[in-house]
């Protein structure tokens, strides 16, 4: 008894000196691994940043020894979700802007002011949001109290919706406007020949022309202020669809220097000389900035009836929206970027915005494969033009459908209203969709992104039954759209977008089981850990 005792101790010692060291040991969860089977499994080991093993509890136990056993109790863990197209960076900008939505009085706007300097100090204060028509007395405000409370520190803020603004003294002294400065079209408002600060439509312009450009240390204050928000909602990588070279650099920096963690798939704007840049120096690609890809614009939103419609709007007589540039333009810019190795990034809403950027990649890829030129939006679609999608890949941003399913059949009728939000003809085209929200226009949780999918509901369960329920995408589909196929967009689903061997260690534990909640509880999912590279960052 006595030997079998000590031979069973000294097999133990020998085992345990034989398993392998490593840095994370994750146990007892319910993995959605999101490989090709969509294998579930319990446990996986982290090392050096990337998963080296992935099983049950029990034979990742006998593998390996950490000083970090993460035992989740059954929680849900998924690859870390990619948003595949936002505006990282715009959203950081906008923290930096008094939030003054759902403001009850002009004396609240005040009040938010106030609080919101003595947070940041800023040099010139901006913000948006507020609306008179919520307020008891609802008529435009004048800037006195502003000027008495910040008789030094410009201030502008714009109305919700963006054609009026109250800029105080301090501003417009600063933009040198007085009663005797000429504009035309839009108002400058005066009482008892002073300026009230009030300005509507474009000698808004006026104003905001002298609006400090952000500073370097609140260019870095963005980006880790949209770096917290992101990786609260669980997102690893982020698609910011629109960057400079100036803060594509920035964010290099700040990887560099260990300050950023996110990872950033940077589309370059469309502008000449950041364009001439990238495409002549080629991919760039660290471990956590994937520079490869130009973001075009076709058209505008459907909301202000800028998206450019084949047949005239149904609201709007005789009106189509617009095309941004010419389609020698278009051809000209596609053919730079084919010649390249970099991928090109159209937003198209409109039908026939959609119909001239997939001719135009037709075009000029012709037997080129494999080159992923992805369309943003693909909101609207001709019938006709859904083929064109069989090699080239939508990004979409399901929220949009949740946003604009109240008033988008007023804009385009009945009719068209087929081919619009139509995810799932466009999954069934490509095999493939990459999701996305367009943050900050959209809100960031990738939970209302998963909902919308799915659901095709607001949150007030509106409507009851789903909208256009024949293209919801399920919640596979939708898990793989926020990972695997979005990691394929950015082409990157060899490094991360699923819990596999050799990939990334980014991933999420969440509190409920996203595949098996109930579906109206999906947008309350919490985010309870995110890791990247290997690194807990929540
Ligand atoms: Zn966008």
């Amino acid at each position: 008894m006595k030997k079998l005792t000590l031979l069973l101790l000294i097999t133990m010692t020998i085992s345990c000196s034989k398993k392998e060291k490593v840095d994370i040991i994750i146990i007892n969860a319910t993995i959605y691994t999101v490989n090709d089977n969509f294998d579930k499994a319990e446990a996986f080991a982290v090392k050096d940043g990337k998963i080296i093993d992935v099983g049950t509890t029990s034979i990742i136990q006998s593998k390996y020894a950490s000083t970090f056993i993460n035992d989740v109790q059954g929680k849900t863990v998924v690859p870390g979700l990619i948003d595949a197209h936002c505006h990282f960076y715009g959203l950081g900008l906008q923290q930096q802007k008094v939030d003054l939505t759902g403001t009850k009085s002009f004396d609240e706007v005040i009040q938010k002011i106030v609080d919101f300097q003595k947070e940041k100090n800023v040099s010139y204060i901006t913000g948006r949001g507020w609306d008179q028509n919520d307020w008891k007395i609802k008529e435009f405000p004048s800037n006195e109290k502003l000027n008495k409370l910040f008789p030094n520190t410009p201030i502008s803020i714009r109305r919700i919706d963006g054609h009026a603004l109250l800029a105080n003294q301090a501003a417009i002294d600063l933009a040198g406007v007085t009663i005797n400065t000429p504009f035309s079209g839009g108002e400058i408002h005066q009482k008892n020949g002073k300026l009230t600060g009030l300005f509507i439509d474009n000698p808004m312009e006026l104003i905001e022309s002298e609006i400090p450009k952000p500073s370097k240390s609140e260019q870095i204050q963005a980006l880790k202020d949209a770096e917290k928000i992101s990786i609260s909602h669980g997102l690893t990588t982020v698609d910011d669809a629109g960057l400079s070279r100036e803060i594509i650099e920035l964010i290099d920096s700040l990887h560099l220097a260990g300050d950023l963690k996110i990872r950033i798939y940077a589309m370059v704007s469309n502008t000449p000389k950041d364009v001439d840049y990238y495409l002549s120096k080629g991919i760039v690609k660290t471990n956590r900035l994937n520079v490869r890809s130009i973001k075009v614009y076709g058209d505008g939103a459907l909301g202000s009836r800028g998206a450019a419609m084949k047949e005239p709007y149904s609201d709007k007589h005789n009106h189509y929206g617009a095309i941004l540039s010419t389609p020698e333009e278009y051809m000209n810019i596609a053919k730079q970027i084919a010649a390249s190795d970099y991928q090109m990034n159209s937003h198209a809403i409109g039908d026939s915005a959609n119909y001239l950027m997939l001719k135009t990649y037709k075009d000029v890829l012709k037997e080129k494969k494999d080159r992923r030129w992805r369309i943003e939006h693909a909101q609207i679609l001709d019938p006709e033009d859904f083929k064109y999608f069989d090699n080239i890949l939508p990004s979409i941003q399901p929220t949009h459908a949740t946003s604009d399913m109240y008033w988008a059949k007023d804009r385009i009728g009945v009719e068209r209203m087929k081919g619009a939000y139509a995810y799932k003809d466009l999954l069934n085209n490509y095999g493939k969709v990459a999701l996305g929200t367009d943050f900050p226009i959209e809100r960031v949780s990738p939970f209302l992104t998963f909902y919308a999918a799915v659901a095709r509901k607001d949150l007030n369960n509106y409507p009851e039954n789903g909208f256009q329920m024949e293209n919801a995408l399920t919640r596979e589909e939708t898990l793989k759209g926020m990972t695997i196929w979005a990691a394929y967009s950015n082409f990157e689903e060899n490094e991360k977008g699923s819990i596999e061997v050799g990939k990334l260690a980014d991933f999420i534990i969440l509190d409920k089981n996203i595949m098996k909640i109930k579906v109206e509880k999906i947008p309350y999912i919490k985010v309870k850990e995110v890791y990247i590279n290997g690194e807990r960052v929540k």
